[in-house]
C-alpha cells in the first residue's frame, strides 16, 4: 500500500477534545448546557446503534441529551406533537430524528416540523437553501466530516478536480456544494453516468457515496489522487466495508480513508459541533 491513511478516528477525537473544552467554557459563561434530543422510531438495529453512539458522544462532550424511543406503529401526528414540544423546550438546542422512518410517517413533514434553528442534521429546506447560498447555519454532518478530514490532512480542494459519486440529498449533493464552496472544480456522477471511469480517472479528489461494496477500484483512480470513501456496507460475513476497493485503490491513491475508521466517526463529531453551534446561537454567544 502506498497511500497515506486518513485516520478519521484520530481527527474525530481531536475535534471532540476541542468541543469538550469549548462546551465547558460555554457552560461557565452562560450557565446553559447544550442539549440534543434524538428521536428513534421503530426497531431498526443499525439505527439503534447510531442513536446509542450519539447519546454516548453527548455525554462525553458534556452535553445534556435525551433519547426518545417510539414504537414502530407510532402515528405521524404523535411524532409531530413530540417535535413541537422539543421545538419549544429551552433545554434542547438540537433535534435529530433518526432516518429511515416507518412508512406511515411522511419524512418530509417531519423535517419541515423541526425548527431550522434546531435542525442539527441540516435537512430542513431553509438550511439546505442556506448551504446553496454559501450562508449556512449548520452543515450536513457527513459532508462536513469529509471537509474536516481534508483540512486535518492539509488537502486543499481549491483548483482541484473533484468527482463526487452519488447524488443523494444527505451526502452527494451537499458534498458537491461544499467542494464548490472550497473552490474545487466539481463533477457529480451517479447511476446514469455513462463511462464513470473517464471522470474518476481525471479527478484529484474522488468522494464515493454509492452504497455498493468495493465499487470504486484501483483502475478507476488516477495515480496520486485522494479517495474519500463514505460508504458503509455490511458484508455477508458481518464485516463492514466501504464503497472503495481498499486493496487496489490504496496502491494507486496518495491518501485514502479506511472503512471503518474514516468518514464514519466524523459524522457524529460534526453533529456534536452543530449542537454546540445551535446552543451558542440560541444564547447569542457566537
Ligand atoms: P443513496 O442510496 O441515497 O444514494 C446512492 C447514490 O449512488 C445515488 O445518488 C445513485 O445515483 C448513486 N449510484 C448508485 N449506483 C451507481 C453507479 N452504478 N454508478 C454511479 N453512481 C451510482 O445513498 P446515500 O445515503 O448517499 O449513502 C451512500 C453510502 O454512504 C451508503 O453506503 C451509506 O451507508 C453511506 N453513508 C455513510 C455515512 C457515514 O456516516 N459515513 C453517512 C451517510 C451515508
Amino acid at each position: 500500500m502506498s497511500a497515506i491513511l486518513i485516520d478519521g478516528k484520530k481527527v474525530s477525537l481531536d475535534i471532540r477534545e476541542r468541543l469538550k473544552r469549548e462546551t465547558e467554557a460555554f457552560i461557565t459563561k452562560t450557565g446553559v448546557t447544550p442539549g440534543l434530543a434524538v428521536v428513534l422510531v421503530g426497531n431498526d438495529p443499525a439505527s439503534a446503534v447510531y442513536v446509542r453512539n450519539k447519546h454516548r458522544a453527548c455525554g462525553e462532550i458534556g452535553f445534556y441529551s435525551e433519547v426518545h424511543e417510539l414504537p414502530e406503529d407510532t402515528k405521524e401526528s404523535d411524532l409531530l406533537a413530540l417535535l413541537a414540544r422539543l421545538n419549544d423546550d429551552p433545554k434542547i438546542h438540537g433535534i435529530l430524528v433518526q432516518l429511515p422512518l416507518p412508512k406511515q410517517i411522511n419524512e418530509e413533514k417531519v423535517i419541515l416540523t423541526i425548527k431550522p434553528e434546531k435542525d442539527v442534521d441540516a435537512f430542513h429546506p431553509a438550511n439546505v437553501g442556506r448551504i446553496m447560498l454559501g450562508n449556512y447555519r449548520f452543515l450536513p454532518c457527513t459532508p462536513a466530516g469529509v471537509m474536516a478530514l481534508l483540512d486535518a490532512y492539509g488537502i486543499d480542494p481549491s483548483g482541484k478536480s473533484c468527482v463526487v459519486i452519488g447524488r443523494s440529498n444527505i451526502v452527494g449533493k451537499p458534498q458537491a456544494l461544499l467542494m464548490l464552496e472550497r473552490n474545487a472544480t466539481v463533477t457529480i456522477c451517479h447511476s446514469r453516468t455513462v463511462d464513470l471511469p473517464s471522470y474518476t480517472k481525471r479527478a484529484d479528489i474522488v468522494v464515493v457515496a454509492v452504497g455498493k461494496a468495493r465499487f470504486l477500484t484501483g483502475d478507476m483512480v488516477r495515480p496520486g489522487a485522494v479517495v474519500i470513501d463514505v460508504g458503509i456496507n455490511r458484508l455477508p460475513d458481518g464485516k463492514l466495508c466501504g464503497d472503495a476497493d481498499f486493496a487496489s485503490v490504496s496502491e494507486v491513491a496518495s491518501a485514502i480513508t479506511p472503512v471503518p475508521g474514516g468518514v464514519g466517526p466524523m459524522t457524529i463529531t460534526m453533529l456534536m459541533q452543530n449542537t454546540l453551534s445551535a446552543a451558542k446561537a440560541a444564547e447569542k454567544d457566537e
